[in-house]
């Protein structure tokens, strides 16, 4: 993969740039900017190198139609304060504002290109839906580059039909994330445990499958573990639980039985009345949940039981969130397992937090990005290359220019 270094001179060049500037928005104030910042560097790069900088990102999941909810506008504002230059904005995306905005940029000038999905062609199906509008991307631009690690697991125009219309190169945040993973599937340093939580079991059950042929340890919490609790025979009151997954479940515990890997499930949990933060709750071991309560968060036990796990290992991927963490009474089991990271990162460990949620809930716990070894931009890309798929996004860059 050619990186921004081996594009040449870049004065005066038109560079498009596809970042994941997809940050969480209250209204259109922004509630974790660590996306933006992430993007920074690789922009602000280019710009001192003398280009002309037009980024595009999309946000949140409109239809392919315009929806002022998701305006990038307030992303643009952001931007503009972390790079510390005036960021132009575009209110469409290669409409005429895109072009004249493009076509009126100086050397070192960032423009932003309103919400990529505003269009059809980006998230369409086919090469053919999506090629005219890569091309009218890509018309925009002398040259590509690939920074929006977020996305590099999807087939979009913005990410693999442009790259494929353009000479291209690689940003620094791919780069530094694609590093990240090769040192987690290419022979990690051990022990190497893999934390998962969140909501859904079946969204993280590939990667499961998958990580039993390398990680020592996998440590389940968050939602997915009633999923695991059911299948071990426990009920589970009315916790989260994917029913139809509970015969995969039983099949990967006993595969992990037989090779050896280390499953840790927590012992006690938070159990609660409603799905609320007002909630009656009460700390249960996991064998007496009370059929109406719901488990929202790992017991201080289980907390202490997966800090004990960790302490020892040398590597450790995370994602997501131990319990419904937005909720004070359900933050201590994620900020407990943060801790532990943190404790071990210190000793030299190598640690990696995946996951939209879970890095808006260690920087929401108070946890500075610095105490982990990598926080993570993209939690679905990052898990399809632990699961060892194909990433569209990758493959594009490594077959090199047109
Ligand atoms: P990530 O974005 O880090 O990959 P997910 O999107 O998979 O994480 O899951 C995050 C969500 O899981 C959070 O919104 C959190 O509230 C929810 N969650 C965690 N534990 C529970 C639980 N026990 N019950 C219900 N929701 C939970
Ligand atoms: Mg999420």
């Amino acid at each position: 993969m050619k990186t921004t270094s081996d594009l040449g001179d870049l004065r005066g060049k038109r560079v498009l740039v596809r970042s994941d500037l997809n940050v969480p928005l209250d209204g259109t104030t922004i509630t974790d900017d660590g996306r933006i910042r992430a993007s920074a560097p690789t922009i602000k790069g280019l710009a001192d190198a003398g280009a002309r900088v037009i980024v595009c990102a999309h946000l949140g999941r409109p239809k392919g139609a315009p929806e002022a909810k998701y305006s990038l506008a307030p992303v643009a504002k952001r931007l503009g304060e972390v790079l510390g230059s005036d960021v132009v904005f575009a209110d469409d995306t290669v409409g005429d504002d895109a072009k004249a905005k493009a076509a009126a940029l100086e050397d070192g000038q960032v423009l932003l290109l309103e919400n990529l999905r505003f269009n059809a062609g980006e998230t369409a199906k086919t090469d053919e839906e999506r090629a005219g509008f890569a091309g009218e991307l890509a018309s925009l631009a002398d040259v590509f580059v690939s920074d929006g690690f977020g996305v590099v697991h999807r087939k979009q125009a913005s990410v693999y039909d442009v790259a494929r219309l353009l000479p291209h190169a690689t940003g620094d945040l791919v780069s530094t994330e694609v590093d990240v993973l090769r040192r987690l599937t290419k022979d990690p340093e051990r022990p190497y445990a893999v934390v998962l939580g969140g909501a859904k079991v079946s969204d993280k059950l590939g990667v499961i499958g998958n990580l039993l042929g390398t990680a020592d340890r996998l440590l389940i919490g968050g939602g997915m573990v009633f999923t695991f609790l059911a299948a071990q025979g426990h009920e589970v009151g009315k916790s989260l639980l994917e029913s139809d997954q509970i015969d995969t479940v039983k099949g990967y515990l006993e595969r992990a039985e037989k090779e050896g890997v280390e499953i840790v499930l927590p012992v006690d949990v938070v159990a609660a009345d409603a799905f609320s933060a007002d909630a009656d709750h009460e700390v249960v071991a996991v064998d007496a949940i009370p059929a109406d309560r719901m488990g929202l968060d790992i017991g201080p036990e289980s907390s202490a039981l997966f800090a004990d796990k960790l302490a020892d290992c040398r590597t450790v991927f995370w994602n997501g969130p131990m319990g419904a963490f937005e909720m004070e009474p359900y933050a201590a089991g994620t900020k407990a397992l943060a801790e532990a990271l943190v404790d071990i990162t210190a000793r030299g460990a190598l640690t990696v937090v995946g996951g939209g949620d879970s890095a808006a809930a260690v920087r929401q716990l108070g946890f500075q990005d610095e105490q982990f070894g990598h926080i993570s931009t993209g939690g679905g890309a990052s898990l399809e290359y632990l699961e060892g798929k194909e990433l569209p996004g990758l493959t594009v860059l490594e077959e090199g220019d047109a």
